[in-house]
């Protein structure tokens, strides 16, 4: 079966296309500026050179209408008509605590989504929009939702819940949810193949350092607790985003600063985190460029970033008593040689050794710890299209 996986955000939409009788990538694309002057769409057939073609699209209808003529063009296509997708697998963000697992899309769970958006407010509307749009263009193809946060929903109570009045919990659905759950699960599955292990015998620790950064621990093949929280504005320290601080910090700044808190709350999300502290960029790649240079505050960036990422190691080992392993995923885990060196710095003796010359690799499934290290540590790129295709296909080949 051919599987088409859309990743909707407000103005962007990433595609691919994967055969998964051989789990193999066909073709992938992204069309950005939807809805704004500029609208463009690069498009790849595996092999072959991009296509990019600028063309005006208003809405998320548009951009899939040129998804759907990118794919079944002559030349750079990889389906004669569109009747060759056997299903259609949607990234969702947010199913707050109504699914565990991806769904098959029914009115139904249309409604679920729509309930979630005032826990998602930025990005489950233009996931929907995608999805109502794929089935305006493709009313006979099934559509499946792989949600975000689906792989937390097995975090126990004690993991998810803030201590808040729990009416808050009960009236407004405040709790931790977790994010990127979808990656979390496909490295922790990886993890166990790779230690010839099944992943219900063994605990791992996953690290998905990107732009965005979340920290799952991983026990016995069920998510036990997560660094992201209520938003994915919690736990760590990201490219923007503050992570974790004290919360009477918002009131005070927004005295000071004579700012709203819905401010406060956008300045902790869009000009904190490294690039709030180094006054650099939020890219890892510039703050490590400027500390080599002599530049205090993104070497500081950086130091609070990796005590940050200690921080939830620790404590995840402590929760769930030891793992088998640790990951390194996204953008920053699976390239950053250096950062990966200096958070496993200094734990010898908590278990976690790295081996500097198995680890100086970027972005290919291997083992980069010491062989004395008694937890292992792990690099294994992420691949949430592939998994999303995967429940995708799981699901429509059982109607
Ligand atoms: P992602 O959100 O997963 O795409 O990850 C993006 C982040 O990965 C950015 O902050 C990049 O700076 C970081 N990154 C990508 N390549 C490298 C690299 N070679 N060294 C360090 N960081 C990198």
């Amino acid at each position: 079966m051919k599987v088409l996986v859309i990743n909707c955000g407000s103005s962007s939409l990433k595609y691919q296309v994967l055969e998964m009788d051989d789990n193999t990538l066909l073709a992938k694309g992204l069309v950005e500026r939807i809805g704004i002057e500029g609208s463009v769409i690069k498009h790849e057939k595996i092999g072959m050179d991009k296509f990019v073609l600028e063309v005006p699209m208003e809405s998320h209808k548009d951009a899939i209408g040129h998804v759907i003529d990118a794919l079944t063009n002559a030349d750079h296509g990889v389906v004669a008509d569109m009747n060759e997708i056997g299903a259609v697998g949607h990234r969702v963000v947010h199913a707050g605590e109504k699914y565990a697992n991806s769904v098959l899309v029914t009115e139904e769970v249309m409604k679920a989504l729509d309930a979630c958006v005032d826990l998602a407010p930025l990005h489950n509307p233009p996931n929907i929009l995608g999805i109502r749009a794929c089935q305006e263009l493709m009313p006979n193809t099934p559509m499946v939702a792989v949600f975000d946060t689906a792989f937390h929903q097995t975090m126990p109570e004690s993991s998810f819940l803030y201590a808040l009045p729990y009416e808050y919990y009960e009236k407004h659905g405040v709790r931790k949810y977790g994010f990127h759950g979808t990656s979390h699960k496909y490295v922790a599955e990886r993890a166990a193949a790779m230690l010839g292990k099944n992943l219900e015998d063994i605990n791992v620790i996953t690290c998905h350092l990107g732009n965005g950064g979340s920290i799952a621990a991983v026990k016995k093949g069920k998510c036990f607790d997560t660094s992201m929280g209520f938003t994915p504005l919690a736990g760590l320290v990201m490219g923007t985003r503050s992570g974790n601080v004290d919360a009477a910090v918002l009131d005070f700044i927004a005295k000071k600063e004579n700012m709203t808190l819905e401010e406060v709350t956008n300045v902790l999300n869009k000009k904190s985190g490294v690039y709030g502290l180094s006054g650099v960029s939020s890219d890892f790649r510039d703050i490590e460029d400027a500390a080599k240079s002599g530049n205090h505050r993104a070497e500081l960036a950086e130091e609070v970033f990796i005590q940050r990422v200690k921080f939830y190691i620790g404590a995840y080992l402590a929760e769930i008593n030891g793992a088998d392993a640790i990951v390194f995923t996204a953008g920053l885990g699976e390239n950053g040689i250096s950062m990966r060196e200096r958070i496993c710095a200094n734990m010898d003796n908590i278990g976690i050794k790295l081996d500097a010359a198995k680890n100086n690799v970027r972005g290919k499934e291997t083992v980069i710890s010491a062989d004395d290290s008694k937890i292992k540590v792990l690099l294994i790129p992420t691949n949430e299209e592939l998994m999303i295709a995967r429940d995708t296909a799981e699901i429509v080949n059982a109607l």
